[in-house]
């Protein structure tokens, strides 16, 4: 990591224009507050804070990125909540599948390429996972969760 790098990652740069982020209620984005955001105005890009803290949870995103680390998020937390890792195990699997530094292997410092990256690659060893283990439990909350996605109710099972 470059110390350029790092400063992005930590929400200390915005990464569109490199010019130093404000800090603010983030009731200027949502009209309500949900705690302080670091803002570049001009960039339409923004990071949320650790509670109780000043420190960036990553590094600030536009909406196009902030799409992408929601799929990111989706996928990863898939992996590990469906797929029987640990949550810290997913962390460290994506670490080495990365090849980025544990310390920055967080979907909230990632740009779109890793967002991407981690979406893929969560997908296929989630479906790894579940080829070895495919139980009709785990078939119905696979089924559940993706309709809960589209928006219908979680999936029961018909008596
Ligand atoms: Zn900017």
């Amino acid at each position: 990591m470059t110390e350029l790098e790092t400063l992005i990652c930590t929400g200390k740069l915005c990464p569109y224009c490199g010019k130093e982020p404000v800090l603010t209620d983030s009731a200027c984005i949502y009209g309500k507050s949900y705690g302080m955001i670091y803002l570049c105005k001009p960039c339409d890009a923004y990071v949320g804070v650790h509670r109780n803290s000043t420190v960036a949870l990553g590094r600030l995103a536009n909406a196009d990125l902030r799409k992408h680390k929601k799929l990111a998020h989706e996928k990863f937390d898939a992996l590990w909540k469906i797929g029987g890792m640990s949550r810290s195990d997913a962390y460290s699997w994506l670490s080495k599948m990365l090849g980025t530094e544990p310390d920055f292997t967080h979907i909230g410092m990632f740009d779109k390429e890793k967002c991407l990256d981690t979406f893929f690659i969560s997908e296929v060893k989630l479906e790894l996972l579940l080829k070895n283990n495919t139980s009709d439990e785990k078939i119905r909350t696979i089924i559940s969760d993706r309709r809960e996605r589209i928006g219908l109710r979680g999936f029961t099972q018909r008596d």
